[in-house]
């Protein structure tokens, strides 16, 4: 059996975490069994689908390096027709039933739902029925007829009385609900006949032949009525693997309303985080390759993921909504930055630029005359940044002489010792003279002059630091003057004497 999994948005806003993780475990899935990865856009609620929504689904898609879906992308409010058909087929075969209860009965549709629930305690109590649907049993030659004569009516699926709904979910185990605690689902709305969710779902994955059904835990209620809408259809259900919720520190759901951008998939990439570790960092969230091993590359995800390895417990998305540092959940921006540390810089460069360039920082001769230099620079300065953001903010001073201090930095390096004032240019003087310029020849001048002057080494250091890139830390400062060269570096020196 060739596996086939879908990734099923409904196209009504941004790409939720929660949904590019069922996105990205679908196409984990996928690759691992050499299976198909397909794509549906569930676009039939017309008020709320939108074109601008559907772009960003694909290009987040893209941008997590999982948008090679393999077959054409399904968009289901053209499958309508199919739907439909497939409620009349079942109306037909007595599995279903046109519901002629005039509109005006079910006007108010919290009434009808809180008489429908109380019906529902009441045979779930008493073990009486509550399927009185008058229409349920009404002779197929009247229904027909009723309906050929232009008598409104809903379609209803035919749920049975007795009995119960069972399915096996790979990660929350077998499933059961009483029929009784089913309402007889409507399948096509009164009126214009058009598909209800559930119906559509299970005709569409009939349809793409999908093999696994692979998407989040709000939907096991639902799945409860698609099995009775498979069974009715005489089609085998597919294999269900929920995944678990995704939850904010207080334990709430996720959601963009209460917790902002934050949720949103296109938010890291715009602030910078490298797709390979959002989609490694995504990964974890909710499934374990059963050791505790975090950093993974594609091949390692692809080869480890199973549908067992996914955990039941809700995964919890550690931020602090009050602290701009920990914007996003901790172990993100760690990831991240173990990537931006570790990664081939001929891949993290292409990035570097593009941040940079946006940030009005990019010139031409770092990828001319300056490339060696801008490598070495960019080397350096990665190993302590969390974002790409980061080397057009704190790696600004690197590479433009316009550049802001940190007040910090400054308060703690620059003003609390007065001799510096004095101290930096006469460095400056020192430094000057060291010949050739390298990072060992400038750390054996820098401890001189501070044997010289009775100062300590640390003090240079650190005044020095806060002098050449406006910050308060860095890498080593010998490979920091070391890339900025002798000239910048004495003028930052002296510059900064008048910040004492
Ligand atoms: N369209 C549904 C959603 O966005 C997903 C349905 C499914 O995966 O079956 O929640």
């Amino acid at each position: 059996m060739t596996v086939r999994v879908r990734f099923a948005p409904s196209p009504t806003g941004y790409l939720h975490l929660g949904a590019a993780r069922a996105a990205l475990f679908n196409w984990l899935f996928a690759r691992k069994c050499g299976g198909k990865f397909l794509l549906r856009i569930e676009d039939t609620d017309l008020q709320r689908s939108t074109d601008e929504s559907t772009r960003s689904i694909l290009e987040g898609l893209e941008w997590l390096g999982i948008g090679d879906y393999d077959e054409e992308v399904v968009f289901q409010s053209r499958n309508a027709d199919k739907h439909r058909a497939a409620a009349l087929r079942l109306i037909e075969e007595g599995k279903a039933y046109r519901d002629f209860t005039p509109k005006e009965d079910r006007a108010d549709a919290n009434v009808k739902r809180e008489i429908a629930e109380r019906a529902r305690t009441a045979a779930a109590v008493e073990g009486v029925d509550h399927r009185s649907n008058p229409y349920r049993d009404l002779p197929l030659e009247e229904s027909n007829r009723r309906g050929a004569a232009g008598e409104p009516f809903a379609v209803r699926l035919k749920v049975a009385r007795e009995g119960r709904s069972r399915f096996e979910d790979v990660v929350y185990g077998e499933q059961v609900r009483d029929y009784s605690e089913i309402e007889d689902l409507v399948l096509l709305r009164s009126g214009d006949l058009s598909p209800l969710y559930n119906l559509s779902v299970v005709v569409d994955d009939i349809e793409m032949a999908v093999t696994h059904v692979i998407r989040g835990q709000d939907h096991l209620t639902n799945t409860h009525k698609q099995v009775l809408i498979y069974q009715a259809l005489g089609t085998p259900v597919p294999v269900f693997a929920h995944l678990p919720l995704i939850l904010a520190p207080n334990k709430a759901k996720l959601s963009k309303r209460k917790h902002g951008e934050v949720v949103s998939l296109t938010t890291y990439r715009d602030r910078g985080f490298i797709p390979a570790a959002f989609r490694n960092f995504l990964a974890l969230l909710g499934w374990s390759p059963g050791d505790d091993r975090e950093i993974m590359s594609l091949e390692e995800l692809i080869s480890r993921f199973s549908l067992e390895g996914i955990h039941r417990s809700n995964a919890v998305f550690n931020f602090n909504e009050r602290d701009a540092r920990q914007w996003t959940d901790q172990k993100a921006l760690w990831m991240n930055a173990e990537y931006i540390r570790t990664m081939p810089l001929e891949e993290l460069v292409p990035m570097v630029r593009s941040e940079l360039e946006s940030a009005g920082l990019w010139r031409p001769e770092y990828v001319a005359e300056e490339r060696a230099w801008f490598e070495r620079t960019i080397d350096l300065i990665r190993q302590r940044f969390y974002t790409l953001k980061d080397f057009s903010g704190q790696g600004r001073a690197y590479l433009s002489d316009d550049f802001e201090f940190d007040p910090q930095a400054v308060a703690k390096n620059l003003k609390k010792e007065p001799r510096l004032r004095e101290l930096l240019p006469r460095l400056a003087d020192h430094l000057e003279r060291v010949e050739p310029w390298t990072t060992e020849t400038v750390e054996t001048a820098l401890r001189a002059f501070a044997d010289e002057t009775g100062v300590k080494a640390g003090l240079l250091i650190n005044s020095s630091r806060t002098a050449l890139t406006g910050q308060a830390v860095g890498p080593s400062m010998f490979d920091v003057f070391d890339v900025f060269g002798r000239s910048r570096s004495v003028k930052r020196l002296r510059d900064a004497a008048q910040l004492v």
